[in-house]
């Protein structure tokens, strides 16, 4: 039988997770809380393939066979045979902290429990469950099926084994791994956030039009998306709440939010997942 890989999370990353671990062949059990989030999440899944079939990258009789590796389920305890969890659920500790609990008490005992997480403590996760060795950050890029890297965070408890099995996993999802040590935001966002966050502030002082900042970085700084345009592509909501865990995290006031920022989440504008961001979609 096939090695069961659970993602928890049907959205923009949890989808495109169970996509390429599907295409990598592996099992994969989706779950999300709510139906429809699961059959958007594999409506996400069916169109990236067809595009692939489309350019003639797939063949068509393999998307039916990656789709059919992909089971949906809203019931936690279908993860129970999994030996590989990814968790891709909302930017927030309590939220994972609770599924962390619950998968550690579900899945069996030599299960690896990793997070999709863009900025929260690995080792915080690990030390709800009593698996910390088993616990560890496998941060993807997005869009996942196109983003070559993962990168690796290990918890101040995480062994050897379970890194060398992510690292595994990785290369077989074709997947090149990187480092880095558990700190707020790792590298990826320590890094990416404060300059969208500065553009978002750039737009909020009028030093330039959405198109102008968005151009300046493109054009000026060969970077294939502007900032706010990326913003938009990650989610409004999670750029506020890895600017948040920044913050708290690193104690320095740099990192604090841009008022605009906070005012567009609070709106429900969060960018292309609902249709409405720093553009219109
Ligand atoms: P999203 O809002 O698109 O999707 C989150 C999904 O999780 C939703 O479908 C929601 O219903 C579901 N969910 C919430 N609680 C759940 C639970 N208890 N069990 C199962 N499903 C649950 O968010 P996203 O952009 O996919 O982000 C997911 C994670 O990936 C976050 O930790 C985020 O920081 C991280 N991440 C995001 C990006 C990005 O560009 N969006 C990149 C790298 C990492």
């Amino acid at each position: 039988m096939a090695e069961i890989i659970g993602v928890i999370g049907a959205g923009t990353m949890g989808n495109g997770i169970a996509q390429v671990a599907a295409r990598a062949g592996y099992s994969v059990i989706l779950r999300d809380v709510k139906e429809e989030f699961l059959q958007r999440g594999m409506a996400a899944i069916g169109k990236n393939l067809q595009r692939d079939v489309d350019k003639e990258r797939l063949k068509e009789d393999e998307k039916s066979s990656i789709v059919a590796r992909i089971t949906t389920t809203t019931e936690l305890e279908s993860l129970r045979d999994a030996s590989f969890v990814i968790e891709a659920i909302t930017e927030d500790l309590a939220a994972k902290t609770e599924v962390f609990k619950l998968l550690d008490e579900i899945t069996g005992s030599e299960a690896i429990l990793a997070s999709n997480t863009s900025s929260i403590s690995i080792t915080k996760l690990g030390a709800v469950t009593r698996r910390p060795d088993k616990v560890i950050g496998m941060h993807f890029m997005n869009p996942v099926p196109v983003m070559k890297l993962v990168e690796v965070i290990r918890g101040m408890a995480t062994s050897d084994a379970t890194y060398e099995r992510v690292r595994g996993l990785a290369e077989k999802m074709d997947k090149t791994s990187l480092d880095c040590q558990d700190s707020p935001g790792f590298v990826s966002n320590r890094v990416l956030m404060p300059m969208i966050n500065e553009a978002v502030f750039t737009l909020y002082e009028g030093v330039a039009t959405r198109e102008s900042i968005d151009g300046i970085m493109k054009l000026g700084m060969n970077h294939p998306m502007g900032p706010l345009e990326l913003a938009d592509f990650i989610g409004l909501d999670v750029c506020l709440a890895i600017m948040t865990v920044l913050y708290d995290g690193l104690g320095d006031s740099k990192y604090r939010a841009c008022p605009l920022l906070k005012r567009y989440v609070a709106a429900g504008w969060l960018g292309r997942k609902t249709g409405r961001g720093f553009y219109e979609y």
